[in-house]
């Protein structure tokens, strides 16, 4: 069964957003935490680009995605986010750039990656804090498994749920380990969008409220359970 992926656009706003209404999952993490290859493993195909200028480029770049068994009754298209990678430290704030909140002006749901070997950074800390209050549903993942031995995968994986007090889902982009659960992640967010009534399920799906922009950040996704073949 074949992925569909292609690019679409480099936006430098919101208003250069696709209009069509389509469910939105913004991936996030600092730059080199693994989010073009995590995509391009995703669709099993080569549409994000890899390390190329690290945090140079300002813009998101959407793709527009479908997987055949996203949805029940067939392949609900959405589009993933990929947002330049953040400097939360520099920024002292806490606070997220412009762009990104533009894009979470549109309340997409959102997966924020962290690099397993290094459980807990502050800048990470702090994007959590904000992406969990800013995006309709958001979930951490952690990258680049592969590189650590199975106790030390455990042991950090512990330390990654304590602090984000989430479930992590733990992938792998060079061995693929975690991928199907990735997908059943991301199936369950668009259904979830694509299941709201439909005055909610408009082009331009309401700003977060106050509450949900406020702290404590709301209560995170879980990782959902297996879909039944
Ligand atoms: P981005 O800046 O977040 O888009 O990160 P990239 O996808 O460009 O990855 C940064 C570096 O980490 C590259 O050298 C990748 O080959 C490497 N990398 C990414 N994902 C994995 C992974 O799952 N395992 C391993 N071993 N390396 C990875």
């Amino acid at each position: 069964m074949k992925i569909e992926a292609s690019f679409v656009t480099s936006a430098t706003g919101a208003s250069g957003f696709p209009k069509d209404g389509l469910a939105e999952i913004a991936i996030v993490g600092r730059s080199n935490v693994g989010k073009s290859s995590l995509i391009n493993a995703l669709v099993r195909q080569r549409i994000a680009r890899t390390a190329a200028a690290p945090g140079k480029t300002r813009l998101a770049n959407v793709y527009r995605v479908a997987h055949p068994s996203t949805a029940r009754g067939g392949a609900a298209p959405f589009y993933l986010v990929d947002l330049p990678g953040y400097g939360f430290a520099r920024g002292g704030s806490g606070g997220f750039d412009e762009l990104a909140s533009e894009v979470f002006s549109r309340s997409p749901a959102a997966l924020l990656l962290v690099d397993l070997r290094h459980p807990g950074l502050e800048s990470d800390r702090a994007a959590w804090e904000w992406v969990s209050g800013a995006a309709a549903e958001a979930a951490v993942v952690a990258t680049k498994i592969d590189k650590l031995a199975r106790g030390e995968r455990i042991r950090a994986m512990r330390q990654l749920e304590s602090v984000f007090d989430a479930s992590v889902l733990p992938v792998s982009a060079v061995t693929g380990e975690g991928l199907d659960e990735l997908w059943n992640l991301i199936d369950s967010l668009v259904n979830r969008r694509n299941n709201l009534p439909p005055r909610h399920n408009s082009q331009r799906l309401p700003k977060p409220t106050a509450r949900s922009q406020g702290q404590p950040p709301r209560e995170p996704t879980r990782q959902p359970r297996r879909q039944k073949k």
